[in-house]
């Protein structure tokens, strides 16, 4: 059997039984070819999985592929209403003209032949994998346009566990050439979907990603300087792309208000502008800068992502003194993650992704008003006691439920069930 030294590391860190159950699934597997299709290569949660994910199953000798489809900006504006009213946030009339423009282009982003002026076309490379793994709920539509692109795994990424129901019927109609459609929490599964065809992949972060793993306070402190932070006062951080969904909003509202009663708080806002597929960011910052900030210098948006690299993400999120994660809508939220692997109790929202990973009072706080935010916000700033013993057991809540090896597990699990329904 092959062994993997990448998934070896975790061993000690996470359960024998785990490791052991990923090689014999892996195992079953073997010579298998997967061709991963996603719109961003860079930045966000779904770029992160796949670069950690597959470097280490090919280790485990299955063979992997990964193309970019990336979609021009007429196509981001479709699927940023598509993505505001799968998250149930636009209940307004679905945007008929524009999914007609979107849909011809997605069959030109692909399409290969003197009919096609398609600037990314692969049909020609990869008609021979064996599966095909699509993500992003934008991509929905590839196997039925595509029937050589099957058996087909879909994997959705937002929160769908409050659609708006034009926009999920919109995606269901795509659903049936898949093998299967894989949801990141239970809360997010369509419900008129087959159960034999539905699988919960639970998601974990890598501990050894220079993101994740230790940074000496000395390195984290000088680079939270650099970035214009006071290290001998209280910081209150948010790291998020400045997306509609984070709201940043009531991020500075809620350091406003702990401002009011701990004067020397400072707020960072860490959202690197990277994401290809992120059209509103700019925008957003924008609208922070022009209309929130008011000349506060203790305030920090910092978007350059020549500065805001993983290490800095990394210094922010293991040494500010309160995080805070105050998404309307989330899947899942890997800066949760990565935050409470720090030992931060976070400051969260009950939204899907975040009643998942933050239990009230024993490992973080949810709590959707601002005032009621801030008060815990300052608790914590104010106890550093409790502070510390919320956030050993978020520590503690990602050792056990929330590393890779888990996602590692629930993904080749996908892949045997999918070639189950689909031999290939
Ligand atoms: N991230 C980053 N730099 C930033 C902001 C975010 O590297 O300035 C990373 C963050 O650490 C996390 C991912 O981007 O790994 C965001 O994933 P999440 O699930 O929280 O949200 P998404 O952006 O996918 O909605």
């Amino acid at each position: 059997m092959e062994t993997s030294p990448l998934l070896d590391r975790y061993k000690g860190i996470v359960s024998a039984s785990l490791i052991q159950q990923i090689y014999e699934v892996a195992h079953s597997l073997a010579d298998l070819h997967v061709l991963h299709i996603n719109t961003t290569a860079q930045g966000g949660g779904v770029a992160e999985i796949l670069s950690d994910l597959l470097p280490l199953v090919e280790e485990l000798g299955i063979r992997h592929d990964w193309k970019v489809i990336s979609l021009d900006e007429a196509s981001g504006y479709f699927t940023a209403r598509l993505v505001d009213m799968l998250q149930g946030y636009d209940t307004g009339a679905f945007p008929e003209a524009e999914k007609q423009v979107f849909l011809e282009k997605l069959r030109h982003a692909v399409g290969k032949g003197p009919e096609y002026q398609a600037d990314i076309y692969f049909i020609h490379d990869f008609q021979l994998v064996d599966m095909y793994f699509i993500h992003d709920f934008q991509l929905v539509p590839l196997a039925e346009f595509f029937p050589w692109m099957r058996p087909a795994i879909w994997f959705c990424h937002v929160d769908t566990a409050h659609p708006t129901p034009s926009a999920q019927q919109y995606i269901r109609q795509f659903l049936d050439p898949y093998a299967l459609t894989c949801f990141n929490s239970p809360a997010s599964v369509f419900e008129d979907l087959p159960p034999e065809k539905v699988q919960v992949v639970t998601l974990g972060i890598d501990p050894f990603r220079v993101k994740n793993r230790d940074l000496p306070r000395e390195r984290g402190m000088q680079i939270l300087s650099s970035c214009g932070i006071d290290p001998a006062r209280p910081l209150i951080t948010q790291v998020s792309r400045f997306g509609v969904w984070k709201n940043p909003w009531q991020v500075i509202e809620i350091y406003r208000l702990v401002k009011q009663q701990m004067p020397a708080v400072q707020l960072a806002m860490v959202g690197a502008m990277e994401a290809k597929d992120d059209i509103k960011a700019e925008e957003i910052l924008a609208d922070l800068q022009q209309n929130y900030v008011h000349g506060d210098t203790d305030i920090h948006l910092l978007s350059d992502p020549t500065i805001i690299n993983h290490e800095a993400v990394n210094a922010f999120q293991r040494y500010s003194s309160v995080i805070l994660q105050r998404s309307i809508r989330e899947g899942f939220g890997f800066t949760v993650t990565e935050a409470m692997w720090k030992k931060q109790p976070v400051v969260g929202t009950r939204v899907t992704g975040l009643q998942m990973q933050i239990t009230h009072g024993s490992n973080g706080y949810l709590v959707d008003d601002t005032e009621a935010a801030a008060a815990y916000t300052l608790k914590l700033l104010q106890d550093r006691d409790l502070w510390r013993e919320l956030g050993a057991n978020a520590y503690e809540t990602v050792r056990q439920r929330f590393l890779f090896p888990t996602l590692i597990l629930g993904y080749l699990k996908a892949l045997q069930r999918a070639q189950a329904v689909a031999p290939v």
